[in-house]
């Protein structure tokens, strides 16, 4: 073990124990902060929306943008994890936690890789950012996006150590059915807005959706229903609200999936929600609809077989090549024009679990990958 191996491994623990839920991050800001400029950072800082931005800056040339979040969805049910979730445990060669794998330990092997790239002879800027608020509406990433530039942008999102190239975006539709409230002893009198809502989930499930090579097909998925009058047990429910998850393939707006949804019943009012958020201090405020766009960046891009030839070399073999089933901040970051990378340790089915945990070996492999994209990205030698 190196020195820089053990010290991806003691930040990744210290990130786990630093408890960071969606909007109330500035612990494991600050203990990612000290970390950067431990290690020796140019410049770190702290922006106003409770992002973390460290720089190193080598001569003139593109900028390469390392990204993960610093945010974790909640623990759930305390008694099902094999190790407190906030103890930032070592056992058998793994750390567990929430946040091991989705992502602090992604976070980590970047701040140690990108910080090993400087040493490689690399010219341009290097900058690793930890961003706030990734699980729920991406406040983070999409400050970050208005407030910097990058040539080239890398996502550590759990890849299992897998080249990724995007994902399918999630768009949240609300469908109201109206209908006519009665007793159910007549209910020949009413309109029965549940079964009106059933008709529509039948459509739903028929529905043909396009697909995209890579990514595979759109999903339309009724997730939850709701009904008026409440607990109602004798009456012909008066209307109805349906929640459908959608994911759409890249190519595919909202105007076209809300259309294709209408369709299903024109009398049906679809929307979909906004709800604001605010930065933890509250010095950033935006109002954002419950949708994530879709990523795909293309395989000729010359930014592919760069990252491909960098991880391959890392890895001895032919990097695999895939995309994320789930979504990430890669569409907002994308707002800067730059290719966006995915490459991540950990096993994805692994975030949001109460088994989460990363392995040491894929840590000390993503220290290496990420430091040499970044040495690829920036002309350098290792
Ligand atoms: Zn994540």
């Amino acid at each position: 073990m190196t020195h820089m191996d053990a010290v991806v491994v003691d930040l990744t623990r210290e990130l786990v124990r630093a408890e960071s839920p969606t909007g109330r991050e500035s612990l494991a800001a600050a203990a990612l902060a000290r970390a950067l400029r431990d290690l020796g950072y140019d410049e770190v800082r702290v922006d106003r929306a409770g992002n973390v931005v460290a720089e190193l800056q080598r001569g003139d040339g593109p900028t390469v943008l390392l990204n993960g979040h610093i945010d974790t969805v909640p623990p759930g049910d305390l008694d099902a994890w094999p190790h407190p979730p906030f103890a930032g445990v070592l056992d058998g060669g793994r750390v567990y936690g929430r946040g091991a794998c989705d992502m602090k330990g992604a976070v980590a092997a970047m701040a140690v890789g990108a910080r090993q790239a400087a040493e490689d002879q690399v010219l341009g800027r290097i900058v690793v950012t930890g961003v706030v608020q990734e699980e729920i509406g991406g406040l983070g990433a999409r400050y970050l996006a208005s407030t910097q530039n990058a040539d080239v942008v890398i996502v550590g999102e759990p890849s299992d150590l897998r080249l990724m190239l995007g994902h399918r975006g999630r768009c949240e539709v609300r469908a109201a059915f109206p209908g006519r409230l009665a007793h159910a002893g007549r209910a020949e009198l009413g309109e029965n807005a549940l079964a009106r809502a059933a008709r529509f989930i039948n459509a739903l499930e028929g529905l043909d959706l396009p697909s995209v090579p890579r990514v595979g097909r759109a999903s339309a998925t009724a997730t939850s229903l709701v009904t008026w009058p409440k607990d109602g047990t004798n009456v012909v429910p008066g209307s109805a609200e349906l929640a459908i998850d959608y994911r759409m393939v890249p190519g595919e707006s909202r105007q076209e999936l809300l259309e294709r949804l209408q369709d299903l019943d024109p009398g049906a009012l679809l929307w979909v929600p906004e709800e604001p958020f605010q930065s933890e201090d509250g010095a950033v405020t935006m109002t954002l609809p419950r949708e994530n766009l879709p990523y795909l960046l293309a395989e000729d891009h010359p930014a592919v077989p760069t990252a491909s030839r960098a991880l391959s070399a890392v890895m001895g073999r032919d990097v695999d090549v895939g995309t994320w089933w789930f979504a990430t901040d890669a569409p907002h970051l994308a707002a800067m024009g730059a290719p966006i990378i995915g490459y991540g340790p950990g096993d994805p089915e692994l975030a949001h679990t109460s088994n989460e945990h990363v392995p040491v070996s894929q840590l000390h492999t993503a220290v290496e990958g990420y430091r040499a994209l970044v040495t690829a990205f920036l002309g350098g030698r290792p």
